[in-house]
């Protein structure tokens, strides 16, 4: 291998596009060539605004700085997101930065057993391009993958996409946002012919009716819920979730399902509200396809079935169909409850049908709302190269290859012209020995995938495993055999792309530790190494790539080409999509923009589309051995996902248990001789683990949650996926307790 990495070292160009220096020099003065340590523009004693990097919501937060360096943060007051508010992840951004787990050295394992040790960029990139080379040239092309994230700003995931399927000749490729948001995805493309989730967030506070399903919004997305309670129409809340969550507990109605019944629950209710004349067939007639075979298909939905489904009764089901009717302007929204599910796809596409047969849908306080989970999928979702070409465009249509070649100059005769696997068949592959290199970014997959074992054994059958992260810490770290140190939120610039399809600007207020680089620039150290620099020529800064980003979108359901600059995301106070150039007057007077006002749908008939299906069998059901249902989901709103970030901030650890928990019903904790706090074993099929009991009925009898922050929670989960998004479902395995 060392071989083969001098060899490819000695048949390198020159390091033109940075004017001769070696790497080392490079990295000892990066500014000056503009890697790494660049200056920020913003000025030494400033206050400015940038996107929060944790959450979907994208809320503005205004960094103050002293002499260069980011002090503190409040949020900002005039931002249309979050208008002066934070949730605790956001008033804490800053204190993950500082943590001392941060990676601040590439680090290699030299041999198998051996520690990690520190290393040169040039040995890192040197390894790094020899041994995924030495892999494709031992088993194909395709034995390299990645699995990035929604995490890092659009320049980037875009970068990483055309470098990764252009330039190296990786054709697998997919991110972790495939365990948030696929299904919804999947979902608007088939009933509206474009990824459009149609919102904006001030239809929170237009609507009369706000329907939430499978959102525990009060602490998942707490600035929305704010935005809620400045609703000064008084509206119905309701919550359609088996637990009686905080937003439960918030709302006014509360429909609490049966765990995964809840796409019968949907076809049930579009019948009563069709048997009771409560559709608009106008509407439906001029702006949609489908309605009668879908009036076919709920027909045997009858109200005494989906109570045997759902536990709901058929008077309940008559009041939540008659609060839809009597609703002027009725809002549904959903998200991991809805799409972490084996019938992920349909029981969205059920809700959005919801809201086109009573066409609600195009007009303030209406739509039918996914509302996201990590910072930057929405930008993933039209600019990681994984579920779709650059941009929205199709890997598979010569002309959209062409477009996207030209741009980007990578040349169409590069762009490969089929998408490459999912997150959980790069997983499948890698035990079937077909991948044999991966490239992790951002995302630490030993912790948070479903079924953790699965995950965690694989990537001890790779022959090489790169991350690529800001801390060395993270279990999938811990695994690797060689780290590269990337900088975090706040250390680079590049843009984000929120729920309402805003796009946000993130901002370098701070230096990255030691020699540890923007993504950006990593991937401009591997084109070169790689000996692709040339092909990338256009690549070379955040913005010059941002303004490549809008180009590419021009004509799609997604232009942004009125957006021109940085400058002018951050003069509006962020941006939504569409944008084009006509649309910038408009914007200059009001900076909120919905979608399907006119009532023109993105399929070529211009009309949304009905999409229904069988309901489905869960993959592992309740039995007598394994007779309670576990939920996953969100903990507090001071954790996210793995807690790699939050799990450094003092205030934020203060803010929930310590030790992994499970909710458990009060009569079965009776029943059991379970008392508070005492601890207890789950067991699934796939492992066992002592946690803390917490007694509550905020779950019902039969039900248990834990929540996902805790590493232990993914080792009981089960592999199972919806089979049109391949989005795992989080949300039921079968489970026994166990008491010493
Ligand atoms: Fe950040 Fe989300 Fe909290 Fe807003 S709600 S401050 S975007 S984590």
């Amino acid at each position: 291998m060392k071989t083969l990495a001098k060899k490819l070292a000695q048949s390198l160009p020159p390091i033109r596009q940075w004017k001769g220096p070696k790497t080392a020099e490079l990295l000892r003065s990066p500014g000056k060539f503009g890697l790494g340590q660049v200056p920020t523009s913003v000025k030494p004693d400033a206050t400015t605004n940038l996107v929060c990097g944790f959450c979907s919501t994208g809320c503005g937060l205004n960094v103050h700085l002293k002499d260069g360096k980011a002090v503190s943060l409040t949020p900002s007051t005039n931002y249309p997101v979050n208008l002066g508010m934070a949730c605790p992840k956001g008033w804490e951004a800053l204190t993950p930065l500082e943590s001392d787990d941060r990676a601040t050295t590439p680090m290699l394992r030299k041999q198998r057993g051996g520690e990690l040790e520190a290393v040169s960029w040039e040995e890192a990139m040197e390894t790094f391009c020899g041994r995924f080379k030495e892999i494709q040239a031992e088993h194909g092309e395709e034995s390299v993958a990645f699995i990035s994230t929604g995490q890092i700003v659009a320049e980037e995931m875009a970068f990483l996409g055309a470098l990764s399927k252009f330039g190296m000749g990786i054709k697998h490729g997919d991110g972790n946002t495939r365990q948030c948001m696929a299904t919804s995805v999947v979902s608007y493309k088939q009933s509206f012919g474009f990824d459009a989730p149609p919102y904006t967030y001030q239809d929170f506070e237009e609507s009369d009716v706000i329907i939430l399903v499978g959102s525990n919004l009060c602490i998942a997305h707490p600035i929305m819920w704010q935005r809620i309670e400045r609703n000064k129409h008084n509206p119905e809340i309701v919550v359609i979730d088996p637990r009686r969550t905080e937003t439960a507990v918030a709302g006014t109605q509360h429909y609490p399902i049966l765990p995964k019944s809840d796409l019968s629950f949907f076809y049930g209710l579009a019948k009563v509200l069709i048997d009771q004349g409560w559709v608009d067939r106008g509407f439906i007639a001029e702006h949609c396809n489908g309605f009668a075979e879908f009036e076919t298909h709920v027909a045997s939905f009858t109200p005494e079935f989906v109570q045997q489904q759902s536990g709901i009764s058929p008077e309940q089901m008559l009041k939540l169909a008659e609060t839809i009717h009597k609703g002027e302007r009725v809002s549904f929204w959903w998200t991991m409850g809805v799409n972490q599910s084996h019938e992920g796809v349909r029981t969205a596409q059920a809700i959005i049908n919801l809201a086109l047969m009573t066409a609600n849908i195009g007009r303030p306080g209406t739509g039918a709302n996914s509302i996201t989970g990590q910072c930057n999928a929405m930008g993933s979702r039209l600019f990681s190269n994984t579920t779709n070409l650059l941009g929205g465009h199709d890997f598979a249509n010569e002309a959209h290859r062409e477009k996207v070649g030209a741009i980007t100059g990578v040349g169409a005769e590069n762009i490969t012209k089929e998408l490459g696997w999912t997150y959980d068949q790069i997983v499948d592959g890698i035990h079937a020995g077909k991948i044999k290199g991966l490239w992790v970014l951002a995302t630490n997959g030993s912790h948070s995938w479903i079924q953790q074992d699965k995950y965690s054994e694989a990537m001890e059958k790779l022959d090489f495993l790169v991350v690529q992260d800001m801390y060395s810490s993270t279990e999938t770290a811990q695994q690797a055999d060689l780290v590269l140190p990337a900088a975090g939120w706040a250390e680079k610039d590049g843009v984000f792309i929120n729920s309402e399809r805003r796009v946000g600007l993130v901002k370098k207020v701070a230096e990255a530790p030691g020699q540890a680089l923007s993504d950006f620039n990593i991937f401009r150290l591997i084109a070169h190494y790689w000996g692709v620099s040339e092909r990338f020529a256009k690549w070379s800064s955040p913005e010059a790539v941002f303004k490549m980003l809008t180009e590419l979108s021009a004509g799609q359901a997604c232009d942004m080409t009125g957006i021109s600059s940085y400058q002018m995301v951050d003069e509006f106070g962020g941006i939504q999509w569409p944008c084009r150039a006509e649309d910038v007057p408009a914007l200059s007077r009001d900076n909120q923009r919905r979608l399907f006002e006119d009532g023109k749908f993105y399929h070529p008939d211009q009309k949304a589309k009905f999409v229904f299906g069988d309901a489905t069998p869960v993959l592992e059901d309740t039995d007598e051995e394994f007779p309670y249902v576990l939920l996953t989901g969100r903990g507090s709103s001071a954790q996210w996902h793995t807690q790699s970030r939050t799990i450094k901030s003092e205030v934020l650890r203060k803010l929930h248990p310590a030790e992994i928990y499970v909710e458990i019903h009060p009569d079965d904790a009776k029943g059991l001789g379970i008392r508070p706090n005492s601890k207890i074993k789950i067991v699934s099929r796939r492992s066992t683990v002592e946690v803390t009991a917490s007694v509550t009925p905020s779950v019902y009898p039969g039900q248990l949650f834990m929540p996902m922050h805790y590493a232990k929670a993914n080792k009981l989960t089960i592999a199972s996926f919806d089979p049109y998004s391949r989005q795992p479902s989080y949300k039921f395995c079968a489970v026994n307790i166990t008491v010493d």
